[in-house]
């Protein structure tokens, strides 16, 4: 109902003075710094019941409501235009929205960025104080839910009707501690602090989500059709939370609506009026553990029944909600396909597709063809890894237990796919095995449901995308070429530049204006100016004092004192083998090696920065932690070393962090086995903030290299290619033998130089780069990876040259922006028409 409407629904409003009243009360808040710091003042002493004394915490949320408050009319009213005509939906559906902090972003997408610093500061109060009071929302690992959450900003700044579905954990991301060198985890109860100032809980639209029990069929006596009845066990209830995504400047404001699952009453009353309290009160918390915690485990498949649940919870309460609006609107299904997209965010909400059918025949009474013709015609599907233990698969029999009636859509789906494939290739049973949806071991396969109940399938770079066609789904593809297409991956450069690099956005604005926030292409502009001096004068100044900026927060968390004259070298993502942190300690270690024995003519100091979150049961990883600290003690503390080499493993790497990092790195590092990172989008964030890429051929970082031209990247190590056949007859004691970097290396490994009162403790690292077994070939890479780390080092020596090689690093950053991302999904899967507002 839109506000005209809802005045003239008032009674009694016949004068034009109680008319105007209250329309005024429903006019948009006003965006000056009086505006702000009275609605400030009011939250924090009226509503908080506290005053500007108190902990920063206090004032944060009080500025939050404030700034709530003005993304609230513009909120209702995007909601208003989104249904208003019939225009085409799509959903982004994803376990995972690596969010961060959302103050600092709203102002900037507001543009009251100055009036709220202003209000604050003639309150006595600074702006930095009170953001950095927010907590971040860690609802993701990595990569990929950090990646949702640029996404959701893109499309509310192209005014793209687009919602997210996620889930609302109440444990986040855990909190990474380190002791004595090992990680250790800590449960983020991220909304322990009290009500999370950026959602509002929407119960009006709250779902029920059904589990367990058995199916029955039988055939309708009047119509003679067969019926499926799910006696389903448990019923769960979820309750929706939306979170604002406010556009650039455009009055758009999107929704993200996370899924919290709740009891059906609270109580059970009967099992609680026949003395069984307990068990009344242990079921609600049985309901309420669907949402309690996010799985902390990256690119790699986890089997437990309750992931399971999160993963049907998400799908059916998501695909329920827009299901009942569509149908309280236009009350059939002839348009649906027509005005929904669902994309799936990798395999994780892939039962979507079982779901819909399952809504529309069981539900809706629609035959199995035309539900199947509208769950194609929605459904698109994005892949996210190559890596084989990431692939998701749930064993039949759990299955059964908790969804017997989406195992019984999901047995017809495969029944008639294999169908297909037997008449494309006849009597190819070993093609039909290959392709069942359901493998020999008894397990539903996730991404085979994905992908042949979709549409379109992407993967996130070109190579990637390739890399799927030509192995992991080339059965499919033979079968299916039309649906496969790439969409690179990008990042928001409202956060990952404007944002975080004020600086830099203010040098940039000086020289080129400030289209490029909206169309990134525009910092191409800046290349003219690669010749300029004191255009290179004021970028170099900018990265230095990013640098010191890093620097102060490196000494408070560690304690090590970085020096900004340094080449500040960063490796920060998750830590995984098939990322290879190890080769940069093998690094790290010839570089000390080097200091020791006297070999430093010509020396660049270096301060070597290692961050991120291992799952908590991948024990590889926890070691590869272990062993950064502990070559990092024995460096740092190692008088002859002093300030040619420092070395930190930076603790609870996480968004807010990286917002510190990225703008003050000089060498980016990417430094992934070729073939296995799908994309990478730290990638991405380096180098729009200048820092030149040390990156293998994987990923997106082949897309940079194009971009920026080989003299602007530092490429070494295999290809994808070379790796794979290398893979046959690999023989690291080879590599071993002819290279007296990599001896030196390994002697002071394996002699227990950096452990040596902890006997032993990296005997399984050294056992694993040394396998003729070793997926990630570290050791293969080693020598040409040393070779261009020379090339960086004797480069940044020259900082004329290092600057202009910075600045045509971020000019080429164009193309990796998800405004061109979000661009790309539109055009060519979701079709949508952009809704401008007023
Ligand atoms: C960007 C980002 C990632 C992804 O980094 P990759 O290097 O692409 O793996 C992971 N975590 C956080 C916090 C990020 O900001």
């Amino acid at each position: 109902m839109s506000v005209s409407e809802q005045l003239e629904n008032i009674r009694g409003v016949q004068d034009e003075e109680r008319l105007q009243i209250i329309r005024d009360a429903l006019q948009q808040l006003g965006m000056d710094k009086v505006d702000i710091e009275t609605d400030f003042l009011r939250y924090l002493y009226h509503t908080m019941g506290r005053g500007l004394e108190s902990e920063s915490y206090y004032l944060f949320k009080a500025l939050s409501y404030s700034v709530r408050d003005r993304l609230m009319t513009r909120w209702k009213k995007t909601w208003e235009a989104y249904n208003a005509e019939q225009s085409k939906k799509a959903y982004y559906l994803s376990m995972e929205f690596l969010i961060g902090r959302s103050l600092s972003n709203n102002l900037l997408n507001l543009g009251i960025e100055s009036e709220t610093e202003q209000a604050l500061y003639d309150l006595g109060l600074k702006f930095e104080d009170v953001e950095s009071a927010e907590r971040d929302a860690g609802l993701g690992n990595g990569g990929l839910g950090r990646l949702a959450a640029c996404f959701m900003d893109s499309c509310a700044t192209l005014q793209l009707p687009v919602m997210g579905y996620g889930l609302r954990y109440e444990y986040g991301m855990f909190k990474q501690l380190i002791q004595n060198g090992y990680q250790l985890e800590e449960p983020d109860h991220w909304l322990g602090l009290g009500p999370y100032p950026w959602e509002v809980m929407r119960d009006e639209y709250t779902q029920t989500i059904k589990f367990g029990g058995v199916t029955k069929q039988y055939t309708d006596p009047h119509t003679g059709q067969l019926i499926v009845h799910w006696d389903h066990g448990e019923e769960v209830q979820a309750v929706p939370f939306d979170v604002p995504i406010p556009g650039f400047k455009n009055e758009t404001v999107n929704t993200l609506r996370l899924w919290s699952a709740t009891a059906q009453e609270g109580f059970d009353l009967h099992e609680f009026n026949a003395g069984s309290y307990h068990e009344a009160v242990s079921k609600k918390a049985a309901a309420e553990n669907i949402t309690m915690v996010l799985y902390p485990n990256d690119s790699s498949e986890n089997g437990k029944a309750l992931r399971l649940k999160q993963q049907y919870f998400l799908v059916s309460a998501s695909l329920q909600d827009v299901v009942c609006q569509w149908k309280a609107k236009y009350g059939n299904f002839d348009g649906f396909a027509a005005n929904n997209a669902f994309q799936l965010n990798d395999t994780h909400p892939s039962l979507a597709v079982a779901e819909l059918m399952r809504l529309l025949i069981d539900e809706e009474h629609m035959q199995w063809d035309q539900a199947w013709q509208i769950t194609t015609q929605t459904m698109a599907y994005t892949n996210h890894t190559l890596l084989p233990e990431a692939l998701e698969r749930w064993s039949v029999e759990l299955f059964k237990s908790l969804l017997p009636r989406l195992l019984d859509i999901i047995y017809e789906i495969n029944h008639r796919f294999l169908q297909q494939v037997s008449m494309k290739w006849p009597a190819d049973n070993e093609r039909l095995s290959r392709m069942s949806i359901i493998d020999e071991g008894n397990n539903v396969c996730m991404a085979y449901l994905a992908i042949v109940g979709s549409h379109s399938i992407n993967g996130v770079a070109a190579l990637h995308s390739e890399l799927l066609k030509e192995g992991l789904f080339n059965d499919f593809y033979q079968l299916w070429p039309e649906k496969f297409n790439n969409k690179t991956n990008g990042v928001t450069q409202r956060r990952w530049l404007a944002g975080c690099n004020p600086k830099l956005r203010a040098l940039l604005k000086d020289k080129i204006g400030e289209d490029w926030v909206t169309d990134l292409s525009q910092l191409e502009q800046i290349e003219a100016f690669i010749k300029d001096e004191s255009f290179k004068q004021a970028w170099y100044e900018v990265k230095q004092h990013n640098k010191q900026r890093l620097a102060y927060m490196v000494e408070k968390e560690t304690g090590v004192v970085f020096d900004t004259a340094s080449l500040f070298d960063v490796q920060v993502k998750r830590i995984h083998e098939y990322k290879r942190q190890l080769l940069n300690a093998l690094h790290i270690i010839h570089l000390y090696a080097r200091i020791k024995r006297g070999d430093i003519e010509n020396w660049t100091n270096r301060c070597v920065l290692i961050g991120g979150k291992a799952a908590p049961g991948y024990a590889m990883a926890k070691q590869i932690i272990k062993l950064i600290g502990n070559i990092s003690q024995v460096v740092n503390n190692d008088p002859d070393i002093g300030d040619k080499l420092k070395v930190v493993f930076f603790p609870n790497y996480r968004v807010s962090a990286m917002e510190v990092i990225c703008p003050g790195t000089d060498l980016s590092e990417q430094i992934s086995t070729a073939g296995k990172e799908a994309s990478g989008t730290g990638n991405m964030k380096f180098m729009m903030n200048g820092a030149l890429t040390i990156g293998t051929l994987d990923g997106a970082n082949v897309e940079i290299r194009e971009a920026v031209t080989d003299e602007n990247f530092f490429l070494f190590g295999l290809a994808t290619s070379e790796v794979e056949e290398l893979k046959k007859h690999y023989q690291p004691q080879e590599c071993i033998n002819r290279s007296e970097s990599l001896q030196a290396v390994m002697n002071l490994l394996e002699s227990g130089h950096f452990n040596q009162f902890e006997c032993g403790i990296f005997d399984e690292i050294i056992a694993s780069i040394k396998s003729p077994n070793d997926p990630w070939m570290t050791l293969a890479d080693f020598d040409s990876y040393i070779a261009v780390q020379q090339q960086a080092a004797d480069l940044y020596r020259h900082q004329s040259q290092w600057i202009e090689k910075s600045i045509i690093n971020s000019a080429r950053s164009g193309i990796f922006s998800t405004d061109r991302t979000m661009a790309e999904y539109n055009d060519e899967i979701w079709n949508l028409v952009p809704i401008e507002l007023e």
